[in-house]
């Protein structure tokens, strides 16, 4: 059956080939290519419009702080945020959540306040935490994940004392693909008067997002897991949770005066972006948001939603596979092992057919650990993923059965 959607032909990358196949990109959950649009905006403004934002008098500088500003309101209208000046620019979802740890955390915890994280959280909304308590002796309770990689939500609400700080759970996990119910999360964290950070790294390039729907307190992701480029990400929190945090960096234009000894700062968004942004980065990733609109949030949704259907039927059929993850509500990230076969053998033989997947832990040593794997495969689709390119992975995984009989 032929599927009109069809947008691989705006991604210049995908048009080669691999060890002579053509390419098969499955690894988009680590990080996704970029269609011609994005790779034409950072040019643009390099070649037209480069100066340092903010604080210029000139043509160029008023262009570029127009642009730059412009993308956070791209942002905004994205996710759907109340406030232009809740959209925050750092460096990528690890950034922000060591932001909320750091600012946050680190102004209000005491020893033996609490800070719920769950079984399947990348080692990005883990780390930041263990850090966090060790500066403040804080500790963290976790939610387990089940068999088929849902989280326990009977246990989550049992996990809540006076002591609970916060919640940090992940929208979509890097690993099994689940969808967290973050809504009904979010709920049962303000009946207990938490708030809560949702890692939507993996979400935002894949279902529609909107935080006010949500209803979480914050909300980070990374521009190039969602088609933008590299090193930029934002962290979306609410207003009056953002004004009670003290700054996370200090330095150039997040202040209002400064003298030898002492500071004011700016409001939102600025006092928490300290020094020159990346600039031209965040311009492009508001293309790259521009491209995804145009094609439509639920459209993509809906053709992730059929892909998985047909990449979980195909890949049931592969004897001896094991998935890892198979959540009634998940998006297209296949994780799994394959007989007794080593995951970066399996990653070997396929990226001798053309096709890239990861192998690995995928920064989730504590979700390996719970099913007792070292590591594992996994295939993850983005817009430009057919079923012609399921095919080709179900053709290369039996070919490493072959192989290793
Ligand atoms: N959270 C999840 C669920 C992820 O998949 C990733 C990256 O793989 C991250 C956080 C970290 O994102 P970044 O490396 O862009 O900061």
């Amino acid at each position: 059956m032929m599927n009109e959607f069809s947008y691989k032909h705006d991604f210049p990358i995908l048009n080669q080939s691999i060890h002579g196949k053509p390419l098969v990109y499955l690894d988009s959950a680590a990080t996704s290519q970029k269609p011609q649009c994005v790779m034409d905006a950072l040019m643009h403004y390099y070649q037209h419009d480069h100066a340092n934002i903010h604080r210029g008098v000139y043509e160029l500088s008023v262009r570029a702080t127009k642009a730059f500003e412009d993308a956070r309101h791209m942002v905004q209208k994205f996710i759907h945020a109340e406030h232009l000046h809740e959209i925050i620019f750092v460096r990528g979802t690890t950034e922000a959540i060591n932001l909320v740890a750091q600012s946050y955390g680190r102004s209000r915890f005491k020893p033996g306040d609490e800070i719920i994280i769950s079984e399947m959280e990348h080692h990005s909304n883990i780390v930041p935490w263990q850090l966090l308590a060790e500066q403040t002796g804080a500790v963290l309770k976790v939610i387990p994940v089940s068999d088929v990689g849902e989280l326990d939500l009977e246990k989550y609400e049992t996990l809540f004392t006076p002591r609970t700080q916060l919640v940090a759970v992940v929208h979509i996990s890097n690993v099994l693909g689940t969808i967290n119910p973050i809504k009904e999360m979010t709920q049962i964290a303000h009946a207990h008067h938490v708030p809560i950070l949702v890692d939507g790294a993996q979400a935002l390039p894949h279902i529609p997002v909107d935080v006010r729907e949500l209803d979480c307190d914050f909300y980070a992701f990374s521009s190039h897991k969602a088609y933008g480029p590299t090193g930029v990400g934002v962290l979306y929190g609410k207003t009056a949770l953002l004004d009670s945090m003290p700054p996370y960096h200090g330095g150039g234009d997040m202040i209002e005066t400064v003298q030898l000894h002492q500071s004011t700062f700016k409001k939102l968004p600025y006092k928490f972006e300290a020094g020159t942004p990346n600039i031209a980065d965040i311009i492009a990733f508001a293309t790259a948001l521009r491209y995804l609109n145009r094609i439509g949030m639920e459209k993509i949704k809906k053709h992730e939603h059929d892909l998985v259907t047909y990449a979980t039927e195909k890949l049931a059929a592969i004897p001896d596979l094991r998935m890892i993850g198979t959540a009634k509500n998940k998006t297209g990230v296949f994780s799994f092992v394959l007989n007794n076969v080593h995951p970066h053998d399996i990653g070997t033989v396929l990226d001798h057919e053309g096709i890239a997947v990861r192998a690995g832990h995928h920064c989730a040593m504590p979700l390996m650990e719970r099913y007792a794997i070292p590591a594992c495969i996994r295939a993850s689709f983005g817009i430009y993923n057919s079923r012609e390119d399921v095919d080709a992975l179900a053709a290369g995984l039996l070919n490493v059965l072959r192989m290793f009989a």
